[in-house]
């Protein structure tokens, strides 16, 4: 297929372009033609998107030989083409690989933390950094380190040098004979095929926010240019909500937030301790109002549609059998449980009655003299416990 002329590597601006094309596959999907302006996916960047002759390119690849790959949404005849950029998302990532470039050196420069790998997605982008920990003080002062050198609009020039001439690079080339350098004046010197702003004031805010420990290293999410506002503005719109629900200045909303938090669990807890009292109390009612069945006892059967036989449950069925006489069972349906209190003065024993009913009806659980819980296959054999049960 042969050598693609990479329009972008001299000119990253270059939006519409018209060049031949080289060779079609059978298909008519994969295009090669002999230049082109379109970025395949490489060193961290994300391929172009656009189209050729008005054909969507939906990806963009670089082949074994050299070549670059259009893949089409639909056939390419062959011919001449011209060519078009989808230059709002080409721009987003020159910001990004831009800021990347100026970010990776002010780390470097700071505080020795040399990048590892990089990232840059659809939404956000990542530096890998050879550290063990970076703190928000070290954020902090990158952050504003690299905003500076964006307002100072320090120029970006490419340039073609020998690797083995090549000096002052931040990372040393791997590969020899020509290289392509991207420098930012008096800041960075770096080996990149990639596509960049040509000067930083370009690049637009940059905006430090995740860590995130990855092996032995740190990984720290930025955004730059129109992605950084756009965060911005959403940042300000989710704290805005938040502070109308409190009422309050925005500064004032963590501290807030962390307030009704601890109030909220210690509700909880109050709540919580105040429907076991309820329980205990509903319990010696129920109990009262029992009527005394034929087998001499006060059988209370608490059929619940769903829900766990919590912590209240049992409160209840304890309170109820600590009365005399008296047996407390407790059912739910979603998902099928049973639960048996028994006085201490029926000489029944919970745990014993239940164990082998619930094995028989494919359940299983067990418990003591007073109480037993289990759980069972099917609501249907909760019925048939209650019957076997006999109580
Ligand atoms: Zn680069």
């Amino acid at each position: 297929m042969g050598v693609t002329a990479r329009l972008y590597y001299t000119d990253s601006y270059l939006k519409q372009f018209d060049a031949g094309v080289v060779s079609v596959s059978e298909d008519g999907l994969r295009a090669v033609l002999d230049r082109t302006a379109f970025y395949p996916a490489s060193g961290g960047q994300l391929h172009d998107l656009g189209t050729l002759d008005g054909i969507r390119v939906i990806e963009v690849v670089e082949g074994e030989d050299g070549s670059i790959v259009h893949v089409l949404e639909t056939p390419l005849a062959g011919g001449r083409v011209t060519g078009e950029i989808d230059w709002e998302r080409r721009f987003d990532f020159m910001q990004q690989h831009s800021g990347q470039h100026l970010l990776s050196a002010v780390f470097e420069a700071m505080y020795g933390f040399k990048t590892v790998s990089v990232h840059m997605g659809e939404t956000s982008s990542t530096v890998e950094l050879e550290t063990a920990a970076v703190t928000r003080d070290h954020l902090r002062a990158v952050e504003e380190s690299a905003n500076r050198a964006v307002f100072e609009n320090r120029p970006i020039t490419v340039g073609f040098e020998d690797a083995a001439e090549a000096a002052g690079l931040r990372k040393a080339a791997e590969r020899t004979g020509d290289l392509r350098i991207v420098s930012i004046d008096g800041c960075d010197r770096s080996a990149c095929g990639g596509t960049h702003v040509r000067a930083t004031g370009e690049i637009g805010p940059v905006v430090l926010r995740r860590l995130d420990k990855i092996r032995a290293n740190v990984r720290v999410e930025f955004l730059c240019g129109r992605r950084a506002m756009r965060r911005a503005r959403l940042d300000y719109e989710a704290l805005d909500a938040a502070a109308r629900v409190f009422n309050a200045q925005l500064d004032d909303v963590p501290a807030l937030a962390a307030s009704v938090a601890g109030q909220v669990k210690e509700a909880g807890k109050e709540r919580r301790k105040l429907g076991l009292e309820l329980a205990g109390l509903r319990g010696r009612q129920l109990w009262e109002s029992q009527a005394v069945s034929p087998t001499g006892r006060r059988v209370y059967i608490d059929e619940r549609a769903s829900g766990a036989l919590d912590d209240e449950v049992r409160a209840l069925a304890l309170s109820f059998t600590a009365q005399p006489g008296a047996a407390y069972i407790a059912t739910s349906l979603d998902p099928p449980a049973a639960l048996l209190a028994v006085s201490e003065d029926t000489g029944l024993h919970a745990g014993n009655l239940m164990k082998p009913l619930l094995s028989e009806l494919g359940g299983r659980g067990g418990g003591n003299n007073r109480t037993a819980q289990g759980s069972l296959p099917a609501k249907d054999a909760l019925a048939a416990l209650i019957a076997k049960l006999g109580l």
